[in-house]
């Protein structure tokens, strides 16, 4: 008798940092958005205590944290409490946090993952052919580094823009990836650049990511309909697919589903990012 395997479907594990406030949440969920409309199954894992990671996606249902839920419910908890779904069969979980004072956000992230872990939410029969975390990414503490550290994030986009403390932050970060890529998988997909309209933006990016090793994956435009779709708890794909921006996300979910540039990043030293700055004219 002749059995043929299913084959077995690599899950990419992605993890979006940047700056707060830079646009990781909105990218990440626009991003999401294209690649189930490509027909990709993705879950989407919110960690940041703000726990706005699935919104979008979710339309707005307040999502209940993978850490309230087990607060609140002890250990016994079912994959549908804190798993739900979202656009275009998306899923979506939000880690949560500590509660505010007490206890460490990374250890949460870890906490909450392991719980996804146990409860199967990896396993092959999900097909999941994506996750995401969204990661809240400017503290340089063990914490955010919780995914990378511990192998469950593989891929890293790192959201960023012509502005200077983003592109301090994004360097940082390199510095974390680098230190865990010596002893791990972790590598450095790309920079995205999500335009805070800075002059001579597109160009400096390019040639920052060049630096670090890496490349400029996408350059996001900045562009209200963004906000308009967020006032309607939607991503641009949910609530407008005919729009530029719409599409300018398809290109991004389009450029991380056929990358295959994973590198160990190249860190710059401060002199070496000031001077890029400089070049680039944004102090003349
Ligand atoms: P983070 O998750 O990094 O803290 P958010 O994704 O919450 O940041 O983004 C902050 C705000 O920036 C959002 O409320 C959104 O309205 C706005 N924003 C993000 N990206 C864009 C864009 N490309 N064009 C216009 N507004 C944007
Ligand atoms: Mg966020």
């Amino acid at each position: 008798m002749v059995t043929t395997a299913t084959p077995v479907k690599k899950m990419r594990k992605v993890a979006i940092y940047g700056k707060g406030g830079i646009g990781k949440s909105t990218t990440t969920q626009n991003t999401v958005a294209a690649l189930t409309e490509m027909g990709k199954k993705v879950m989407v894992v919110g960690c940041d205590p703000k726990a706005d990671s699935t919104r979008l996606l979710l339309g707005g249902l307040a999502q209940r944290s993978v850490l309230d839920t087990l607060r609140e419910e002890g250990e016994d908890v079912e994959l549908e409490d804190i798993r739900s779904p979202g656009f275009c069969e998306s899923l979506c979980v939000e880690s949560g946090g500590p509660e505010p004072g007490v206890g460490c956000a990374g250890r949460g992230i870890i906490t909450s993952i392991n719980m996804l872990e146990q409860l199967g939410a990896y396993d092959e029969e999900e097909q999941l052919d994506y996750v995401f975390y969204d990661v809240l990414g400017d503290v340089v503490c063990g914490g955010f580094a919780m995914p990378i550290r511990e192998g469950k994030a593989e891929e890293i986009y790192i959201v960023c823009s012509g502005e200077m403390m983003a592109m301090y932050a994004a360097n940082n970060i390199c510095k974390g990836i680098l230190k865990f890529a010596e002893n791990g998988v972790v590598r450095l997909g790309g920079l995205i650049c999500n335009s805070r309209n800075v002059d001579n933006e597109k160009e400096m990016i390019e040639e920052f990511a060049r630096r670090l090793g890496t490349q400029m994956i996408h350059f996001v435009p900045r562009d209200n309909d963004v906000q308009r779709a967020e006032i309607n708890r939607k991503t641009v794909i949910d609530w407008n697919p005919g729009v530029q921006q719409a599409e300018e996300y398809r290109t991004l979910a389009k450029a991380i589903d056929k990358n295959k540039l994973l590198v160990v990043p190249k860190p710059l030293s401060i002199e070496e990012l000031e001077s890029l700055l400089m070049e680039f004219g944004l102090f003349q």
